[in-house]
């Protein structure tokens, strides 16, 4: 162990919350003219009308006053915006996603959560406004050309949103849910750290997809994890959606993204707890698995995190992390190799005690 970040000391741990997330209601909704042409488009409208929040169509197919003074207020007016708009030509050409799944398909770009760790920061250009996209069908129609015959196939529809905390305005996820519930060789998958899962349980997923929730330390959670549900009622959400359908629950296959892994000063009895709790929520035979995500930053997210959080408690020392290279130059700095050893082990070790047939897809 080469960072005495991560040496444990006794530090009290805290008490489980269990607070909902509050649900997302922008300030100002605005529809394009082409996305209104679609009728999934329209769905949206009649969704986002029935909640009385106030709506626009932009006069052409571009969205404008999302820039405020600075950095500070351009991140506020655009968190307060959703766009429905259509998705342009290229989100037609799926990008692979390893190791999470085979392919990525956005449904939205854009959170209204406030992650000081945000993934979203540094990977999409401008305002960080939340789009939804209105000719979704069309989409999920165009993921069957990616489908390869005799395997799974996976979609991952969250890479740039939290399709949960946007669904009671859009219902993006429950279409997906349902369109992938009619193939049999494709498989959903979504993450969420929203807890508003009541209107998944009882689509006809036929086991196609995959309902996973984000979970991170207590302390980790309330820290930088802003308009987010609380770890325990995440929990409680993930019980709901694996519980069997004759239970009330919604049957489904589900996962465990333990994410991003901390070395906080007491991360073992943190993380002990976590995986304590999980083990009491998930008490029952239920087909699920894992998936382990480090902490990491790059140059480009490092700057406009600390635009957006400027008084973040996050800890993002270029000195005290290793340095990895993609193949196209760029940098990540992630945990050190003895570091990264130590947290692993403790995870791979701590899960099979607990969940001895929940396969571990992967450590990054
Ligand atoms: Fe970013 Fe994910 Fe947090 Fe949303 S939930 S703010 S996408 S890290």
């Amino acid at each position: 162990m080469t960072d005495t970040r991560i040496i444990s000391e006794v530090m009290p741990v805290q008490q489980p919350l269990l607070r909902p997330a509050k649900l997302w209601l922008p300030k100002r909704v605005v529809f394009t003219p082409d996305a209104l042409d679609e009728p999934f488009g329209q769905q949206i409208y009649e969704r986002v009308s029935a909640l009385n929040l106030p709506i626009e169509v932009s006069k052409n197919n571009r969205i404008t006053g999302l820039r405020g003074a600075d950095e500070r207020e351009t991140y506020r007016i655009a968190k307060n915006t959703l766009a429905v708009v259509n998705a342009p030509p290229s989100a037609f050409r799926l990008q692979p996603i390893p190791p999470s799944a085979d392919w990525q398909m956005n449904l939205a770009e854009g959170c209204p959560a406030h992650c000081q760790y945000c993934y979203l920061a540094g990977s999409l250009a401008g305002p960080p406004v939340i789009r939804a996209y209105a000719n979704l069908p069309k989409m999920l129609a165009n993921t069957a050309s990616y489908e390869q015959p005799g395997r799974q196939t996976t979609f991952e529809v969250s890479c740039y949103t939290d399709v949960i905390g946007i669904e009671h305005l859009t219902g993006s996820l429950a279409e997906c849910i349902r369109y992938f519930g009619t193939r049999d060789e494709a498989q959903l998958r979504f993450v969420t750290k929203y807890n508003q899962v009541e209107s998944l349980l009882d689509l006809p997923h036929n086991g196609q997809t995959r309902a996973r929730v984000s979970l991170n330390a207590e302390s980790v959670a309330r820290r930088l994890e802003g308009g987010t549900a609380s770890v325990e009622a995440r929990l409680q959400a993930i019980r709901q959606l694996a519980l069997p359908k004759e239970l009330g629950g919604g049957g489904y296959p589900v996962g465990l993204v333990i994410a991003p892994i901390m070395p906080i000063p007491n991360w073992r009895e943190e993380y002990t707890r976590l995986l304590d709790r999980l083990a009491e929520a998930l008490d029952f035979e239920c087909d699920m698995n894992a998936e382990f995500i480090s902490h990491r930053f790059t140059p480009g997210s490092k700057d406009v995190l600390m635009q957006w959080y400027p008084n973040t408690t996050l800890e993002m020392e270029e000195a005290t992390r290793a340095e990895k290279r993609n193949k196209f130059g760029g940098r990540k700095y992630v945990y050190r190799p003895d570091d990264m050893q130590t947290l692993k082990k403790f995870f791979y070790e701590e899960w099979r005690k607990r969940f001895p047939s929940a396969p571990i897809l992967y450590w990054t």
